[in-house]
């Protein structure tokens, strides 16, 4: 889960980082009284999507008066943000952020970031701030430090120095930078953060050390244990399917094609998006229901997938292991009876009791298109959405 900038800033400095003081709007009228309230006469406006490349797309703006920061935000409220990070449907801006202006003397980046291969969380900085990293990477590859935490003993003094003095951060603000480098840390250890970045973290021209940005992302499968994070989601900046699928314990990823998959378990679905690609079709979604289908989750399943409308034709790819095919049978059958099905449903089984599974959609009188293997299955799917005109594959709805 990702967070907004001001929620980050405000987490970080729980950890001992130093932040702009800044204030949140949700109007213009807001913003600019926010910035009387924070005083002094250069205030910037930041549009809260969770994006970065912000300033760019013209989502970062520098004002002089309140008039001026009045002015800047009715330009964004209501808009859509696109960055090239966005997509190019853009992020919709609902809040901005305003803070005191700093005299910036340089801009540093620093990120903390999972290393899969060494197992460690990795610390990546570079004295080229400002730019994303990515850039960096392909232009300035030589100033970036990069330096793994040995997690019994967490991040230490010495090691904070040594990126400070690589960064060529002066004797007398090292204390600071060690600060910081230790409070992201803390904090992504601490709230099981998957990424912290701040970009830019910068040195001020009255030698101060402070994240002029900060972007957070946490591991889900972790949100259970710091409801104070899990508090801090924002569905406004999520993509609806996704976020309807994880209010009901489903892991749902939308895509762009019209074949609407309903499967258990992750591998198997990433198979039949597979298949599905090679029998000529494209899937509209990835959708695991999880080990236990009972006929509640696949009806739920249903529902989330119709409710895309590119969706014209299901595919229903189960393997019962621990599951019984009877049962699943049942959840599809029941699933139909309830949900406003109006798109051919192709159902492939296999495994525990198939039989009955089989016997069950037969007698059920749903004209469901049945297939043995997966590559059938994947046929029979795209074929009938390309046969989309043909009304007697359409399963109609009996409620
Ligand atoms: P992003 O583009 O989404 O990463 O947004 P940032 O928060 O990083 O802002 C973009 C740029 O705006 C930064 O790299 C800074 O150069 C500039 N900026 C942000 N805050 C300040 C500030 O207080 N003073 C000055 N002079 N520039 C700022
Ligand atoms: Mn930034």
């Amino acid at each position: 889960m990702d967070i907004h900038e001001y929620q980050a800033k405000e987490v970080l400095s729980n950890f001992g980082v130093t932040v702009p003081p800044g204030a949140l709007a949700y109007s213009p009228e807001q913003a600019a009284y926010r910035a009387r309230e924070l005083g002094g006469d250069k205030w910037i406006v930041k549009a809260q999507v969770h994006a970065g490349g912000r300033g760019k797309a013209g989502g970062v703006k520098l004002c002089n008066s309140e008039a001026e920061i009045y002015e800047a935000t009715e330009n964004l409220f209501g808009k859509k943000l696109v960055t090239h990070q966005t997509g190019p449907e853009g992020k919709g801006i609902y809040r901005v952020y305003v803070e005191g202006a700093v005299p910036i003397a340089r801009e540093i980046y620093l990120g903390f970031v999972l290393d899969r291969s060494s197992q460690r969380v990795m610390i990546v900085a570079s004295s080229e701030g400002g730019m994303e990293i990515e850039e960096i990477s392909a232009e300035r590859p030589e100033s970036i430090v990069r330096s793994t935490v040995e997690p019994a003993v967490g991040l230490q003094d010495f090691q904070a120095r040594e990126i400070a003095f690589k960064l060529g951060i002066e004797p007398a603000m090292t204390q600071q930078m060690v600060r910081t480098l230790k409070g992201c840390y803390q904090a992504f250890s601490e709230l099981d953060a998957t990424m912290v970045e701040i970009n830019p973290l910068v040195v001020t021209s009255d030698n101060r050390v402070i994240a002029l940005d900060a972007k957070m992302t946490f591991d889900d499968n972790a949100l259970f244990r710091h409801p104070q994070i899990a508090e801090l989601r924002d569905k406004s900046q999520e993509d609806p399917r996704e976020s309807r699928a994880a209010d009901r314990g489903l892991s749902y990823v939308g895509l762009e094609g019209n074949i609407g998959c309903i499967v258990n378990g992750a591998g198997l679905a990433m198979a039949t998006m597979d298949t599905i690609k090679l029998a000529g079709g494209e899937p509209a979604n990835f959708l695991d229901i999880g080990g236990g289908a009972t006929p509640e989750r696949v009806a739920k399943a249903f529902r989330l997938v119709m409710s895309d409308s590119n969706v014209q034709a299901v595919l229903v790819n189960i393997f019962a292991g621990i599951n019984r095919c009877d049962w699943v049978a049942e959840g599809v059958v029941q699933a139909l009876r309830e949900v406003e099905v109006d798109v051919p449903v192709v159902v492939r089984l296999a495994g525990t009791n198939v039989e009955e599974g089989q016997k069950i959609l037969a007698q059920s009188g749903l004209p469901l298109i049945r297939a043995t293997s997966l590559m059938e299955a994947a046929e029979r799917a795209v074929g009938a959405w390309k046969n989309d005109l043909d009304q007697n594959t359409r399963v109609r709805a009996v409620k």
